[in-house]
Order: C-alpha cells, then sequence, then structure tokens
C-alpha cells in the first residue's frame, strides 16, 4: 500500500493543473500522520508557498495558539493540510477545476492519516468535505459523518482575524476547536 512519503512524492513532482508552474514549493502537511484530529484548510498562501509546510503564516499563528491555549502539543497531537496542495497565484480561491485535479490526493492522505475527527476550516474545506447546502455560519461546531471520521465545520482563521481576535468569532471559533478535540476523547 501507498504511504505519505510516496503520496507526497508524487504530489511534489504534480502537474496535473497550472497552479504548478507558479508555486515555490508544495505543501502537504505539517504536525502528526497519528494525530486523531486533522485540520484541512483551503489551499496555501504566500508564506506556505514559500516555506512548503501549512498554516505557518497569520492564520496558522492564531490556529496553533489557539490551540495551545486548550492543552495540545501541536508537534504531536494534530495533522493540518489543505484541500490543494499549491498556492493560487494572489491568493485567490482555488478553482472547481484545480480542486477537482487536487483533492484525489487529499482522500489518499486522510485516508493514511485516518484521523478521528476532521476539522474543516472555512467553507472551501467544508464544500471540498462534505456534502452541505448551508453556509458555515450555520454549521460550525456541528458534526457530519464522512466515512470512516466525522468532519467538523468551524471558521476559517482568517477569518476570525479579520473580524478581531478576540470577539464573538474568535469566541465562536475556540469553542468549536475545543469540541473537536474533546470528539476526539469520545
Ligand atoms: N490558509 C489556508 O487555507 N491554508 C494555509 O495553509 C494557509 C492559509
Amino acid at each position: 500500500m501507498k504511504n505519505l512519503s510516496i503520496l507526497q512524492d508524487e504530489v511534489k513532482s504534480c502537474t496535473k493543473c497550472t497552479l504548478h508552474s507558479t508555486r515555490t514549493n508544495t505543501v502537504f502537511s505539517r504536525g502528526n500522520p497519528n494525530a486523531s484530529l486533522c485540520f484541512v484548510g483551503e489551499a496555501p498562501g504566500e508564506d506556505e508557498d514559500k516555506q512548503g509546510f501549512p498554516f505557518v503564516g497569520r492564520s496558522g499563528k492564531l490556529l496553533d495558539e489557539t490551540l495551545v491555549s486548550l492543552g495540545l502539543d501541536i508537534e504531536k497531537d494534530i495533522y493540518v493540510c489543505n484541500i490543494i496542495k499549491c498556492r493560487p497565484p494572489g491568493n485567490r480561491r482555488p478553482s472547481e477545476e484545480e480542486i477537482n485535479f487536487c483533492i484525489d490526493y487529499l482522500e489518499e492522505q486522510l485516508k493514511l492519516v485516518n484521523p478521528k475527527v476532521i476539522v474543516a476550516l472555512g467553507s472551501t474545506a467544508v464544500n471540498g468535505l462534505i456534502n452541505t447546502t448551508y453556509g458555515i455560519t450555520k454549521i460550525h461546531g456541528q458534526f457530519f459523518k464522512r466515512r470512516q471520521t466525522v468532519v467538523m465545520p468551524a471558521y476559517h482563521p482568517s477569518y476570525v482575524l479579520r473580524n478581531g481576535s478576540k470577539g464573538p468569532i474568535y469566541e465562536d471559533f475556540k469553542k468549536d476547536l475545543e469540541s473537536a478535540i474533546n470528539k476526539t476523547k469520545e
């Protein structure tokens, strides 16, 4: 069976969509592949493209700090990846075509990591992982069954930052992450 490092090498040499021609690095994952809690974001931004790891910019800092405040060790307790593995120029949203080319990598990745709980950060991640017509404001914090695991939609940390990192959106975000952590312990 394929392992994560073979899959990561495949992603590194991927040329299925045009994003390969503008990327600096592919962005596969960070954290612990044996963690029971996985975060899936939208796509790499500028910092991620430069460094080759997901959520290493301002959004990632907010995510990590929130998780640490909830008692997690971010090296050990979480696994982080994105719906697509290359940065869309100018940080635009990935197109449907780009997502379709890339989504099989995520499917294989999630199968190999096999987390108990997946937190989908933002609407692109939610739409990539579950079938719903509801917006994130309505369904954040709820659990949706998906194959062997459950998915919980949560606000994207960049949306939280835009709304002030101490306000009600932040409180919802933190509460949702806390219930995702609790769910891994059930
Ligand atoms: N935003 C995302 O959705 N993913 C990242 O890796 C960074 C920012």
